[in-house]
């Protein structure tokens, strides 16, 4: 892993794609956090209350389409160190 020194701390279990800046979103696994978290910054990706009223595959696609848009959207730059969860 080249994610040493950035990034999420912890087990990276999975990683989807790679965008043009070459950030990775990445599944993380530790004591204090599990979820989508970007390779090269702090952020990571909250997702909405669940939908009631949606299917399973409906609230499955919403969440995967939440969570590009917000991973596409979000400015490395920005969540470097700030507001790392440590
Ligand atoms: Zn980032």
């Amino acid at each position: 892993m080249e994610t040493s020194g950035f990034g999420p701390r912890g087990n990276v279990e999975e990683v989807l794609g790679m965008d043009a800046t070459g950030r990775k979103l990445v599944w993380v696994k530790r004591e204090d956090f599990q979820g989508w978290a970007c390779s090269r910054c702090a952020w990571a990706f909250n997702p909405a209350g669940p939908l009631v009223r949606e299917s399973i595959e409906e609230m499955k696609t919403h969440y995967e389409a939440q969570r590009d848009q917000e991973f596409k959207s979000h400015v490395c730059a920005k969540h470097s160190g700030t507001t790392r969860p440590i």
